[in-house]
């Protein structure tokens, strides 16, 4: 089994951005000496996340519409309160979609829907620069 690192950094904006990270994704796929296996993507950090969507304006709206109702940014929240950076949203929401996603890689090659994108959900109150560790495993 072969197993290579390697990582794509993002730029994100303040509030919840979400950004398509599936080109750089690709790329790291592509020049991988791994022919079939999968890769593991983590999100260092507790307030993104990583997830799959049809990645279009209309649905992408659609979601954080339903974010912000799962866990709106103006109610009250502990965390804030210990902490002072205005950020418990940001935490809880990052933890219901989780920091990691699996994909299988076929010929080098990522197993997706075509209308499946994978997402990078950056939740905290400032801009921030995310990133992300792309693991790839399997046979040469
Ligand atoms: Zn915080």
């Amino acid at each position: 089994m072969t197993v290579q690192y390697g990582e794509i950094f993002v730029k994100s904006t303040e509030l919840t951005d979400i950004v398509d990270i599936t080109p750089q994704v690709m790329r790291e796929a592509r020049k991988s000496p791994v022919l079939n296996g999968s890769v593991t993507l983590f999100v260092p950090g507790s307030t993104g996340a990583l997830t799959t969507i049809e990645f279009e304006s209309g649905v992408v709206n659609d979601l954080k519409k339903a974010i912000e109702k799962m866990a709106p940014q103006d109610i009250y929240y502990q965390h804030n309160e210990r902490w002072g950076d205005g950020n418990g949203y940001a935490h809880v929401r990052a933890a219901i979609f989780g920091a990691s996603l699996h994909i299988p890689i076929i010929e080098r090659e990522l197993i997706l829907g075509t209308w499946q994108q994978i997402v990078l959900l950056d939740f905290d109150n400032r801009s921030r620069k995310r990133r992300i560790v792309v693991q790839i495993s399997g046979d040469a």
